[in-house]
């Protein structure tokens, strides 16, 4: 391909590609992780694309909270704003080191950098009216409603497991930095950005930004930064090859292509489970309906055959 042919991808990637499982959780596995998965993503930009790579963080951002906890005696409290730019600084900083030893080795040159990402969310989305999240260490009632008490949170009991903070998860409606990353792609560098869904911030009535204790969905930040961009794929990176119709029940079947009233139907009749796949396909649909040609599911060692046309599930208008 040459360059004024080269193709823009989002690539999202899910928790899988730094966390493998519950036994190789710590920093050198999660290197090692994210390593196996910028294999692929080399091999895409080898192969002519253009790559923001975006991802999730679900557990980092337990481990962050969890230290803050811990501390409390000692050191400030870090608020979910800041957890996220914390999450973003050191994901970026693995999939940079993973990426420039990549390309090292295939004589790749390519510049790369993390953008630091705030995502703007509505200060009257509904969401915030119903935190449904739970998130950080579970606790007994007391813990719970002195926490309600002191710090303003929101608790629940969760599934019987006992108490936790819940915090809303409002919709994702702007990359505030989307320009700046949009100049960084058109002189060619590799941009990782929108960790998590993008760091929550709200607009006043002066467009002055604030950080909110809030949580995101990452598969629609990242598709609100595809859509923002004109990213011609939007490619959802997760630990699955393809996408099933009743996914691991009787009948299951896997897809190799989706129309946009085929994955309506399918969402609608409940193929795509909550919190896991269903939110890959919603932000599909919505990135499809404005404007965007084709999204892409499958796994990271699949990246490069599925962009062949060779496997994944590929949903079109
Ligand atoms: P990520 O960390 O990439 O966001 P998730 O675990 O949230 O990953 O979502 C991907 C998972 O969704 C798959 O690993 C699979 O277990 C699950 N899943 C749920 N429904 C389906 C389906 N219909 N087809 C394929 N996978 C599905
Ligand atoms: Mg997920």
């Amino acid at each position: 391909m040459t360059e004024a042919k080269r193709k823009l991808a989002v690539v999202a990637v899910g928790g899988n590609s730094l966390i493998k499982d519950s036994s190789r959780q710590g920093l050198p596995d999660q290197y090692a992780a994210a390593v196996e998965s910028m294999v692929h993503v080399a091999g895409m930009i080898e192969a002519g694309w253009d790559v923001v790579l975006t991802h999730g963080g679900g557990p980092q951002v337990g481990w962050i909270l969890r230290r803050s906890e811990l501390a409390q005696h000692e050191l400030h409290p870090v608020s979910l704003d800041y957890v996220l730019a914390d999450l973003q600084g050191a994901a970026g900083y693995m999939f940079q080191r993973a990426l420039h030893n990549e390309f090292l080795k295939r004589g790749i040159q390519r510049p790369i950098a993390t953008v630091i990402t705030q995502t703007l969310v509505d200060r009257n989305d509904p969401a915030f009216q119903h935190p449904s999240k739970p998130i950080g260490s579970f606790m007994d009632e007391a813990a719970a409603r002195e926490h309600e008490q002191r710090d303003g949170w929101s608790v629940m009991e969760d599934a019987g497991r006992g108490w936790r903070r819940v915090i809303a998860s409002p919709i994702p409606q702007r990359i505030v930095e989307a320009e700046a990353i949009r100049r960084f792609i058109d002189t060619g560098v590799v941009v990782i950005c929108t960790g998590g869904g993008g760091i929550p911030v709200v607009e006043d009535e002066s467009g002055a930004l604030q950080g909110v204790e809030v949580v995101l969905d990452k598969d629609y930040g990242a598709m609100i930064l595809a859509s923002s961009i004109q990213a011609d794929l939007f490619l959802i990176s997760t630990a699955v090859e393809k996408v099933a119709l009743n996914y691991n029940k009787p009948g299951q079947q896997w897809l190799d292509s989706l129309s946009l009233a085929e994955a309506k139907r399918y969402l609608a009749e409940g193929h795509f489970a909550k919190g896991s796949m269903e939110p890959k396909i919603r932000a599909c649909i919505y990135f499809l309906e404005h404007g965007g040609k084709q999204a892409l599911i499958t796994n990271p060692e699949n990246l490069e055959n599925a962009l062949l046309g060779r496997t994944g599930t590929r949903l079109i208008p």
